[in-house]
């Protein structure tokens, strides 16, 4: 527990009204989504980057850990505050400082919810690509700690691709500015892109520099059903070898399939094992062009059915349904692991394949769904935590799903980031003396590890 006295600065620091320290508020703040928990000792809510600093150099002077958190919506634990200590919410920094046509820029507080930004920009004529499932509910800060990705990567890349600054709250409680808001710039290291993906372990992020491109004129999305994994992603292949070059390119097998089949504008034939869903974004000459080269190419590979969405509101139908996943799966088992490994392009059918093996080896539903156009394809094993038995298949067939990917010269993580939940696997991926020098790379931000601690680094929390 934190002693009252720093409570009471704490208090004084934020005003009233923005801090929680009944057990029961506390507790909302104990999880993200996955299933890890650990009780905060105090939720403090700040209102500006100068509350931010106060608050982070009480906690060197006092040594109590401060966790940051945005919506709460990570799928690696990162914001669960395993030492307890102060998780510092986000939320009231979430104004939409500025979005200019001119420079292409928008500026912006971390808390911004990411789908109300994509409107504002929209409704200025212009166009912040990056799409995560949860964008209804994630806040742009948080894309920007984890590196978010997300359904339109394949085009246009992913968060870290449209940050060109930010302003941030070092663990020592200096506020610093990196980066421009120029399109270009290499002054100096890129600490920005540093700070990209740091998951809360090197500063809290009070403010971003975006980048903002043109909207596309059209969107044609397409939906193509397969009887087997092995033609689904044999199509992913020809798609991208084809330069008919997607927007998204979504992949959904049989199990994921039947959670969303509800939502979908057309019926799911029994006999079909996978459907991709694909989109074009362009010029609407080009998007029908690359549209009508697709159909040739998904027809060529056995889709069957193939569907064009009558019209925005059908297609939209679709993408909805797509978003949908995630929840839906829990249908089938009350508690899931979400792995979002990604794999090279060429390996995502023997990803596929290994996961079926470690389905049946483990006697557990394993999905498998999301980004084939980048190969980050999110695994999902799901099982009943109250079945010791399933508890235990859950953690051998994360072993085995993880090793297989690494076989596969794949990652750990696509986007959702290593937080608590993949530290005890960093070893798989980094060397000791990558990881070594990530370690000093933190101790040089943070000397006393207040920001974030037991993340990331195997070993710790
Ligand atoms: C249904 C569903 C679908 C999803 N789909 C996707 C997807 O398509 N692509 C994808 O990438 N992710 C996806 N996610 C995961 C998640 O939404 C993203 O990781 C998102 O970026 C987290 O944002 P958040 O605001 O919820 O952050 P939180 O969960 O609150 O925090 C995540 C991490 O960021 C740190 N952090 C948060 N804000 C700040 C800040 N201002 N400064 C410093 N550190 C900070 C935290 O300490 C923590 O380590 C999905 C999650 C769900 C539940």
């Amino acid at each position: 527990m934190l002693p009252s006295d720093i409570i009471t600065r704490i208090g004084a620091i934020v005003g009233p009204g923005q801090v929680l320290s009944a057990p029961e508020d506390r507790w909302t703040y104990a999880f993200d989504a996955t299933d890890l928990e650990h009780l905060p000792d105090l939720v403090v809510f700040p209102g500006s980057a100068a509350e931010v600093a106060a608050i982070v150099r009480l906690a060197n002077e006092h040594r109590f850990p401060v966790v940051p958190r945005g919506a709460g919506s990570g799928r690696a634990g990162g914001a669960v505050p395993v030492e307890g200590g102060v998780v510092l919410v986000l939320t009231r920094l979430n104004r939409i400082l500025e979005i200019n046509p001119r420079d292409f820029v928008a500026v912006v507080e971390p808390g911004v919810i990411t789908g109300e930004l994509k409107r504002a920009v929209a409704a200025q004529g212009l166009y912040y690509p990056p799409d995560p499932g949860s964008s209804e509910f994630c806040t742009i800060g948080g894309n920007v700690a984890t590196g978010a990705g997300g359904a339109v990567a394949v085009q246009y890349g992913v968060t870290r691709d449209y940050v060109l600054g930010l302003e941030v709250v070092l663990p020592t409680g200096e506020i610093i500015h990196t980066g421009t808001r120029t399109m270009k710039s290499v002054v100096g290291y890129d600490l920005t892109h540093l700070l990209v993906g740091s998951e809360g372990t090197l500063g809290v992020i009070t403010k971003i520099i975006l980048r903002l491109v043109p909207p596309p004129a059209a969107r044609q999305t397409l939906a193509a059903g397969f009887r087997s994994l092995a033609a689904a992603t044999q199509a992913v292949g020809e798609l991208l070898r084809s330069g008919v070059a997607p927007a998204s390119l979504e992949f959904l097998d049989a199990a994921t399939l039947s959670c969303v089949a509800e939502l979908l504008p057309f019926p799911v034939p029994v006999e079909v094992s996978a459907f991709l869903f694909v989109a074009l974004e362009g010029h609407p000459q080009d998007v029908a062009q690359r549209a009508a080269a697709s159909r040739e190419i998904l027809t060529a590979a056995g889709a069957a059915p193939l569907v064009l969405p009558a019209g925005e509101a059908e297609a939209e139908e679709v993408w909805r349904a797509r978003k949908a996943v995630s929840p839906a799966t829990r249908k089938l088992r009350p508690h899931k692991i979400a792995e979002d490994v990604a794999v090279p392009l060429g390996a995502i059918p023997d990803l596929v394949a290994a996961v079926q093996e470690i389905s049946r080896a483990r006697g557990l539903p394993i999905l498998c769904f999301g980004h084939a156009g980048d190969g980050n394809i999110h695994v999902n094993i799901m099982f009943d935590a109250r079945v010791e038995a399933e508890r235990c298949a859950a953690r051998q067939a994360v072993e085995d799903l993880l090793a297989a990917v690494r076989r596969l010269a794949g990652t750990l993580s696509g986007e959702h980031g290593i937080g608590l939940l993949k530290a005890p696997f960093l070893r798989l991926e980094l060397s000791e003396a990558v990881i070594a020098l990530q370690r000093r790379l933190k101790q040089a931000f943070d000397p006393l590890n207040i920001m974030n601690p037991g993340k990331i680094f195997p070993g710790e929390g």
